[in-house]
């Protein structure tokens, strides 16, 4: 049994409906019909821990809106992705890298939806050791104007020139002051094609 502290009401119907929510080492959540947050798991609640975003957890908890969680220029993507299989009742599937300095992750998210809700499943694919070259943290990524590092939020590389984003594993373990997230050029064509 779900407890109340982690799913509205309105969603608990859904949640009920699935017996391995809680034991899966997937991360899950869950949205209502107009995206406000319904359910987490326990396996989100251990990944938002053991990454340091207990802070995520408590700014988006149940009742916030999803679009209010989601940062950067990806946000109405996922947003229009969520909606539109809800509405539409089929699951929608999308890949995406989230490495971290020594691994390199390939995760999958999945939805789930159903009448009072969606579940968004997240689990990974790929988790292996890095084979990509890598960097050293220099001055010379940081944009001249601003003294800002930009960073793709997919591959997490960091910005060099315009044609060059490079793999700053030290940055990636320990994340200097200044940086700002976009996308890459090849995560941005690979993962939201037009
Ligand atoms: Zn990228």
């Amino acid at each position: 049994m779900v407890e109340s502290t982690r799913v509205l009401p309105a969603l608990a119907p859904l949640v009920s409906r699935f017996e391995t929510l809680d034991v899966c080492e997937a991360t899950v959540f869950g949205l209502l019909p107009d995206l406000t947050l319904g359910y987490f798991n326990a396996g989100w609640l251990a990944f938002a821990a053991a990454n340091g975003l207990p802070s995520i957890a408590e700014r988006w908890g149940l009742g916030c809106s999803i679009a209010d969680a989601i940062r950067g220029p990806v946000r109405d993507y996922y947003v229009e992705q969520y909606r539109s299989s809800y509405e539409r009742g089929q699951a929608w599937e999308h890949r995406y890298e989230c490495s971290s300095a020594e691994r390199r992750r390939e995760m999958i998210l999945r939805t789930y939806p159903g009448r009072e809700g969606l579940l968004v499943v997240t689990s990974a694919v790929i988790d292996v050791p890095h084979e990509r070259a890598a960097s050293s943290p220099a001055d010379t990524y940081r944009d001249p104007a601003t003294a800002l590092l930009r960073q793709c939020g997919h591959c997490r590389r960091f910005h060099h020139s315009e044609s060059r984003w490079d793999w700053v594993p030290a940055w990636v373990a320990a994340p200097p002051e200044g940086i700002t997230h976009g996308l890459c050029d090849l995560c941005f064509e690979h993962y939201y094609p037009a």
